[in-house]
């Protein structure tokens, strides 16, 4: 068999183990100590966030900005449907009610006419939804710009998914700092990892206060721990933070990596009638946290399937494009507005193995299987 190649695996930079012995050697084994906050300050610095919440997963971050947003059981939550469970899920714990919106076909996020088409259905059901969830799948930015114009006209705010988006931009502003709220992911397939881990970005100094006390089990500040609130225990580890700081050096050379192996794939395969990828418009700039290209099933019949069983066979790691939320079981009977798009993109898509390590020996044995498949 030969040696395995990981679709994302996480890359160390070399200093994190510094920032961890430094962790140990001062004691700061808890959530929340001096490297939480320097990494909060590093995370700040880099996006242009106001405002950096380091918390113990990126759901968590989804969770607090929805609570911090005050959304509440019965409240109606636009969320892009092709998209990782994660982005819907703290929407149910909310009690709230998910409405599924479908993809553009250039970027393949939020499709902005299919949006407006449903605020506009339940403002004529006398109801103003309370937020819209926009994701930048796989490092790709959404249509910022319609969104903003949609979130500013029917004055609903914008929860900004850039969980896979680190380090993209749009217009030269980093992704996860248009929205109200902005949420980044720090798992461990993630562009950078802190082994598990999110943070909350914001510029609102109200929203950043009352997230921060949330999910600090919602202590007030006295001694005696008070409590007028049910909160959380949604912190960041000091020692994982560590990891976080060392990762922080070595973002843009990640970035820099990432975009380097979809040129590599682009290079190889976009002569192939048939194949395409996703689209970066001129005035976004995505982290190509995974390469995702669709297979067109009219001009290359069965090829996709094909792929997945032999990158499987020669032990390198494919995966399908996420199953958009309207189609999941779980979210069956949820409405969906839209038509066909992010349902072709999952049909047709598969995302082909794009970690910042990866070897130009290993993407030819990558690009070669494929080539073969033809
Ligand atoms: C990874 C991811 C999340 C969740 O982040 P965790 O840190 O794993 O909780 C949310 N949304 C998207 C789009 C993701 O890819």
């Amino acid at each position: 068999m030969k040696p395995k190649i990981w679709l994302s695996p996480p890359h160390m930079g070399g200093s994190e183990v510094h920032y961890v012995q430094e962790a140990f050697e001062s004691n700061y084994i808890a959530p929340t100590g001096p490297s939480v906050d320097a990494f909060e300050d590093a995370l700040c610095k880099y996006t242009g966030s106001r405002y950096a919440i380091a918390t113990s997963s990126g759901t968590a971050a989804i969770h607090l900005a929805l609570l911090a947003l005050g959304i509440t059981r019965g409240d109606i939550v636009l969320c892009q449907s092709l998209t990782f469970c994660a982005s819907a899920n703290p929407i149910m714990y909310q009690g709230a009610v998910p409405v599924f919106i479908d993809s553009e076909p250039a970027s393949w996020n939020i499709c902005p006419n299919a949006a407006e088409d449903a605020i506009l259905y339940y403002i004529r059901k006398g109801i103003v939804p309370k937020a819209i969830m926009v994701v930048h799948l796989y490092g790709m930015p959404a249509c910022m710009q319609e969104m903003l114009y949609l979130s500013r006209k029917y004055n609903i705010p914008i929860i900004e998914d850039a969980a896979e988006a680190l380090g993209s931009a749009f217009q030269e502003k980093k992704a996860g700092t248009f929205g109200d709220a902005g949420i980044l992911s720090f798992n461990g397939n993630k562009i950078i990892t802190t082994s598990g881990g999110g943070a909350l970005l914001t510029d609102r100094a109200a929203l950043a206060e009352r997230a921060r006390y949330l999910a600090s089990q919602a202590r007030e500040n006295v001694a005696h721990y008070e409590h007028r609130e049910i909160g959380y225990n949604y912190r960041l580890s000091n020692v994982c933070a560590g990891i976080g700081l060392g990762q922080m050096k070595v973002l843009d050379q990640r970035v820099q990596q990432r975009r380097h192996v979809f040129m590599h794939y682009k290079q190889k395969l976009e002569n192939i009638t048939g194949i395409s990828f996703q689209h970066e418009q001129d005035t976004a700039y995505s982290n190509r946290w995974l390469t995702a290209l669709q297979i067109d099933p009219a001009m290359l019949l069965g090829l996709r399937l094909r792929l997945f069983e032999n990158l499987a066979a020669e032990n390198i790691e494919a995966r399908p494009v996420w199953k958009p939320m309207h189609m999941q079981p779980v979210f069956q009977g949820t409405q969906f507005f839209g038509s066909d798009v992010a349902q072709r993109l999952y049909k047709n898509g598969i995302c082909l193995p794009s970690g910042s390590a990866l070897t130009s020996g290993e993407l030819d044995r990558i690009t070669g299987c494929m080539l073969r498949s033809q």
